[in-house]
Formats: C-alpha cells, sequence, structure tokens
C-alpha cells in the first residue's frame, strides 16, 4: 500500500481522464492517473472535429494533453491497468474512501474518476480488423470529409445501419452492403432511394486492397471507405465491481451518470466515451472537465460533513 490518500484516482488518461486532471490539479489536488494506453482511437492516424487540433494525429493530442497536465506538481501518472476498484468499509473512511489495485499494489483515494473509455467489437469479416480506422470506420463526421466525395460502402450489422446509410450520401455516392443483416421494408427501400443509396444484397466475404470488398458472388466492390457500426464494451471491469448503473443503448451499455458526471456511487465520476452515448474527442475533454470540477465540489462537501 503507498502513504498518499489521493484526492482522486483517474481511471484512463486519455482526453477525458486528462481533462479531469487537470481542473484538480490546478486546483492544486492529490491526483493519481492509472493508464494503460489503450485509446480507443489509436487505430487512426488522423483525429477531425476537435478545434484547434484538426487533422492532428490522435497521439500527438494525448501527449501533448499529458504533458501539460503533468506540469502541475500534484498531478502523478502510472502506467499501468487498474485491476480493481473498491469502496472501503463505511466504518473505514476516515480518509480515504475508496481502494484501487494495479498490479500487487494498493491505491487509496477519497474520489475515484472512471474516463476507461469503450472497446469496439468488430464484424468478423475477413480483413475488417485490419483496416479499422484507415479505410473503415464508424463515425461519418471523423472520417468522411477525407475520402473525397469517392464512392461509400456501409457493411450492415443490423437495421440500426439504417442510419449511416442515409446519412453517407452526404459524404459520397453510398452502397449499404446489406451482409444478410436484415432485410429493409419498402418504406426503407424507398428512403434509400431517395437519398441514391444502391442496395446490394451479395454477402460480403473479405476486404481486401484499400477498401475492396469481395463479394460472395464474385464481384469486387472497390470503394474509398467503408463504415460499419460495430457494438462497444466498457473497456474495463471496474464499473461492474462497483456495481454502478448502466444506460444501455442500441449498440451497447455505458456508464449511468448525472449532468454532472457523478455515477450511481457518491464519489465515482465517469467521464468521456465511458459514460456517454455520443463519442468524441471534443465531448471527452468537456466531459473531464466536468467530472474533474464535479469530484473537487464532492471533495469540498465531504469536507465540511467530515471535517
Ligand atoms: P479513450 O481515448 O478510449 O481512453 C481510455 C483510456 O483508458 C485508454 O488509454 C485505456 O487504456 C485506459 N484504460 C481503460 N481501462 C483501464 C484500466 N482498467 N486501467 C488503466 N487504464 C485503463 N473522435 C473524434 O473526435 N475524432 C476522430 O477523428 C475520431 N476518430 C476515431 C477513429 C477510430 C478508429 C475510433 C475507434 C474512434 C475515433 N474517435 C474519434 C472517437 C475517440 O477515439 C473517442 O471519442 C475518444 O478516444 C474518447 O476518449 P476517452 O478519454 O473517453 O477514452
Ligand atoms: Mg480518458
Amino acid at each position: 500500500m503507498t502513504d498518499t490518500i489521493y484526492d482522486a484516482i483517474i481511471i484512463g488518461g486519455s482526453y477525458a481522464g486528462l481533462s479531469a486532471a487537470l481542473q484538480l490539479g490546478r486546483a492544486r489536488r492529490q491526483v493519481l492517473i492509472i493508464d494503460e494506453g489503450l485509446r480507443r482511437n489509436r487505430f487512426a492516424a488522423h483525429s477531425h472535429g476537435f478545434l484547434t487540433q484538426d487533422g492532428v494525429d490522435p497521439a500527438a493530442i494525448a501527449a501533448n494533453a499529458r504533458a501539460q497536465v503533468m506540469t502541475y506538481p500534484t498531478v502523478r501518472w502510472l502506467s499501468g491497468r487498474a485491476e480493481t476498484a473498491q469502496p472501503l468499509p463505511a466504518d473505514t473512511r476516515t480518509k480515504a474512501w475508496f481502494k484501487v489495485t494495479v498490479a500487487d499494489t494498493l491505491y487509496l483515494s477519497k474520489t475515484l474518476i472512471l474516463a476507461v473509455g469503450l472497446r469496439d467489437i468488430l464484424p468478423a469479416i475477413d480483413g475488417l480488423a485490419e483496416r479499422w480506422g484507415k479505410s473503415v470506420f464508424h463515425c461519418p463526421y471523423c472520417h468522411g470529409y477525407e475520402l473525397n466525395q469517392g464512392r461509400i460502402g456501409v457493411i450492415a450489422g443490423s437495421e440500426l445501419s439504417m442510419h449511416h446509410a442515409l446519412m453517407l450520401p452526404d459524404w459520397g455516392p453510398t452502397t449499404l452492403l446489406i451482409n444478410d443483416a436484415f432485410e429493409p421494408t419498402k418504406d426503407q427501400l424507398a428512403s434509400l432511394a431517395a437519398r441514391g443509396v444502391t442496395v446490394e444484397r451479395s454477402p460480403v466475404q473479405a476486404v481486401t486492397g484499400h477498401a475492396d470488398v469481395q463479394l460472395a458472388d464474385g464481384r469486387t466492390l472497390s470503394v474509398s471507405g467503408l463504415f460499419a457500426l460495430a457494438p462497444f464494451e466498457v473497456a474495463s471491469a471496474i464499473p461492474h465491481q462497483l456495481g454502478l448503473d448502466l444506460d444501455q443503448g442500441p449498440l451497447g451499455a455505458v456508464i449511468k451518470t448525472d449532468p454532472m458526471k457523478e455515477t450511481s456511487l457518491p464519489g465515482v465520476f465517469a467521464c468521456g466515451d465511458a459514460a456517454r452515448a455520443m463519442a468524441s474527442v471534443a465531448l471527452a475533454v468537456g466531459d473531464g472537465n466536468l467530472a474533474g470540477t464535479s469530484a473537487h465540489r464532492f471533495l469540498l462537501s465531504e469536507a465540511i460533513s467530515h471535517g
């Protein structure tokens, strides 16, 4: 066990976690950031849509953020995976409320901020995973513009892919690859036709080359980029260990929070992709800012009530 009792332990040191740390570091609070370095966007070479950083390497944005945050002397960084996080029994809560383990070391803290992100569960199509973030994407706003109005393929995962198929014509002529995932209704076919979307029924066998879709009937559909909706899961078991309430959405569950990013367990905050239905670097940074100030507010109120 380490001697320090942190004001906040932040699990996940990417955009959301670092943004929370910045607020707390600026309040001169003792902060430990634990991060294992598996950002969700690590597969992409360029990040788009975040003001002042448009087109920048997402690793460079994270490194710059980390460098700025680590100039605050009360903020510490620990590379590694937080394995467990638990509340301490109520009668021992004199100074610390939570314990977190990394390898065999125990860390104590008054608050926890979960900024653990999400893990995408990619469709099991040959060649797709290698192209994730390079020529296969899920977010049109992030990567659509760079396709330069070339042809786009949407690989359906379920009826939810209608949403992708109807959006993407704003970025380029679009083909919806049904891939046996659902059968569009008459109305859906009419909406697709109205947006000029081509419907392809031959199942997808593999993706090769840049984005060459190999169809079961032997044809190849070569496109500038592919979009696929991937289900996701919170990238850590810690929310489950803590028994936090979740918000179930069509593609997966995220941690439920109030508007100030406090979870169902007092003193535990969550921010970024792990705690919101809509995901982006900008939203993760905004969320982290809220979670950091919210944790600080909690510390102030606890100091008043516990002395
Ligand atoms: P993440 O960046 O995913 O970071 C979570 C961190 O927590 C990771 O470092 C992880 O290792 C760590 N962690 C998790 N569990 C533990 C644990 N138990 N112990 C220690 N550390 C832990 N968004 C945009 O705005 N623009 C884009 O162009 C864009 N492109 C994308 C491209 C791809 C291919 C993908 C998949 C996503 C893209 N996104 C983009 C979305 C963007 O990646 C996320 O919105 C953003 O990364 C969320 O930040 P975060 O801090 O919440 O989580
Ligand atoms: Mg983070």
